[in-house]
């Protein structure tokens, strides 16, 4: 591979100096990363420093600093900490530290004890002991520090918040005084780790889930440190292993791939590179993407499309019979209060300070974790930047923030089968333009009504109107609670109410919106040879379209907050009789949901 260097230089470097500073940034990262052999060849060699920083702790107090150095390299331990906006002082932003220190996906996954949970906690211990083995432990330490790892982290869960609840608002703000933060857990040097993380001075701070911060200072109190050493030996192993050898790469992949989800093998390389590079250098990865993919015309058609669905939403909540006129005024100043961020954002983010090296995959992941980490600090007592995305643009995906009331197209989802400049309206609007639909909803879905239209957390319903709001979405809850993606296995109909209220919703106000659409321009649609609602369903369909396994079905169902593909798909369309109408479908067939659910 040294071969490979010099290369570089000779036939190549009339290309090098016609790459930009960008282009060679994006491009060096990446092959970096894609330079298997030389990754090989380095070893541990690139994380000895990590390890030896570890080893010479000799006193629980320096615990805090050195889980500062972790968190500014990019490596995950103990909790999280970071930046956010004040819920409830929409204008400005506030340090904000959260639970963490998870190896599985989330706490329950340590404490259920059904047999498939204790299977995969099995598995996942042995996988934590072959990864202290590959970094040559001999065996049987191995799997005393497994044992350790499991115990400590167990620990951590026990004190975590669950899934459900998080998505509560009011339980997740806690903001108080670093003082009050400090009492949590008085072993823990909370000054020690601000200064060594670089924080700016502050004096709020949210802590998400304060019994989190207890239970980890009584964990931190009752063990010793050699078991915290291990712990974060740990840490430093699984957040870098996929940028280790290739041996730990495999075995990384053998538990959160093919354990976890059922997954065969891995995708290549060059894939995971890509996102790698899309992760850490996302905005000039975006740069690079949205001159070759995303032209004007797309962000045009997009923002018409836009336009289309909050009229859509507007005539919608102007025709709800079960909302009141005060509520209905205070949601429709909401919707108009909404700002659309389409393709890209208008400022890049500039990367430039970040050394990027050809033959450095692990260093130039910890680098941009630097300026990722310190960026995130970099905001706290600042006002809120009201421009920044929260998705890179190549993301095939789409958000609605509350907090900053905003719906987000990055330029990737606009593209097939999303949408397609060439597709009809129909099929447009029940791609993309569902999508649209469903993050306006999420504006109005059981987490987003409690934000008003500058996105601080307040109550803006009458009581009566929150109680028919809560009945209706209740239905929602039933009938997706009822599904079983796989054998045993439901899905959890209050995790995925958000998301439920808004496909349902995001649907509804697409068709409206294709409708209205069609009456302007009742021409646009003769050469069609089937119905325009035919295709738009069809359309709706095709990009849920999916094929998982068994395993990743089990994880989704415990963790995502999105329906599986099938029944974001069926769970909607059961509820709808314009579906019904479209397809013919009569009273007592599969598709036809007795009690439809509706909220907007
Ligand atoms: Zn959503």
């Amino acid at each position: 591979m040294k071969l490979h260097e010099f290369q570089i230089r000779d036939p190549r470097a009339r290309v090098e100096r016609q790459r930009d500073p960008i282009a060679r940034q994006i491009g060096d990262y990446f092959s970096a990363c894609m330079d298997e052999s030389a990754i090989n060849a380095k070893g541990l060699a690139p994380l000895q420093p990590e390890f030896d920083r570890i080893r010479n702790l000799n006193d629980k107090s320096q615990l805090a600093g050195e889980i500062a150095h972790l968190h500014r390299n990019g490596m995950a331990a103990l909790f999280e900490f970071g930046s956010g906006q004040d819920f409830k002082d929409s204008n400005q932003v506030i340090a904000q530290a959260e639970q963490g220190g998870l190896g599985l996906p989330d706490r329950d996954y340590y404490l259920k004890t059904d047999a498939k949970s204790v299977e995969l906690r099995q598995k996942y211990q042995a996988h934590v002991q072959k990864m202290f083995e590959l970094a040559g432990d001999p065996a049987a330490q191995a799997k005393t520090e497994a044992e350790t790892v499991m115990r400590l982290e167990t620990e951590l869960a026990k004190g975590s918040l669950d899934l459900v609840s998080r998505r509560d608002p009011e339980k997740v703000y806690h903001k108080m005084s670093r003082e009050d933060l400090e009492k949590l857990d008085t072993g823990f040097r909370w000054n020690q780790y601000f200064t060594d993380s670089g924080a700016p001075s502050f004096s709020a701070v949210n802590v998400t889930w304060p019994d989190f911060f207890k239970a980890e200072g009584t964990a931190i109190q009752n063990n010793s440190l050699a078991d915290w050493k291990t712990l974060l030996r740990w840490d430093v192993l699984h957040s870098e292993a996929p940028l280790l050898p290739v041996a730990f790469v495999n075995e990384n992949f053998n538990f959160f791939g093919k354990a976890l989800t059922g997954a065969l093998e891995m995708r290549p390389r060059w894939k995971r590179c890509v996102d790698f590079t899309d992760s850490q250098l996302g905005e000039a990865l975006g740069r690079k993407f949205v001159e070759r993919t995303f032209g004007p015309q797309g962000k045009e058609r997009t923002l018409k499309m836009v336009e289309a669905l909050e009229k859509a939403l507007g005539e919608d909540i102007q025709q709800l019979t079960w909302m009141t006129a005060p509520t209905k005024q205070q949601a429709l100043t909401k919707l108009k209060a909404i700002t659309n961020k389409i393709g890209y954002p208008d400022k890049w983010r500039d990367y430039s300070s970040v050394a990027i090296k050809r033959d450095d995959a692990i260093g130039n992941g910890m680098r941009a974790d630097q300026f990722e980490f310190q960026r995130q600090l970099n905001k706290i007592g600042k006002p809120v930047d009201r421009a920044e995305w929260g998705m890179t643009p190549p993301t095939v995906n789409a958000y609605y923030d509350p907090l900053l009331n905003t719906i987000n197209f990055p330029a990737g989802i606009l593209q097939p089968p999303f949408y397609d400049n060439q597709n009809s309206d129909a099929l447009n609007f029940g791609g993309i333009g569902m999508v649209i639909g469903h993050e306006l909803t999420h504006g109005f879905d059981d987490e987003g009504r409690q934000f008003d239209a500058k996105g601080n957390l307040r109550d803006w319903w009458t009581p009566a109107d929150a109680k028919a709001f809560e009945q209706r979405a209740a239905c929602f809850v039933d009938e997706y609670s009822k599904f079983s993606p796989a054998q045993g296995v439901s899905l959890n109909g209050k995790l995925t109410l958000g998301e439920n209220t808004a496909d349902n919703g995001g649907v509804r106000i697409a068709l409206m919106a294709l409708h209205n659409t069609l009456a302007a321009a009742p021409n646009s649609n003769k050469s069609a040879d089937t119905a325009p609602e035919q295709r738009f369903f069809l359309s709706f369909g095709q990009i849920w379209c999916q094929n998982e396994r068994e395993e990743s079905t089990r994880l989704h169902a415990q963790t995502d907050p999105h329906s599986s593909g099938k029944y974001r798909v069926n769970g909607v369309l059961q509820n709808m009789p314009e579906f019904q109408k479209a397809f013919s479908c009569k009273a007592g067939q599969p598709m036809v949901r007795a009690q439809a659910c509706r909220v907007w």
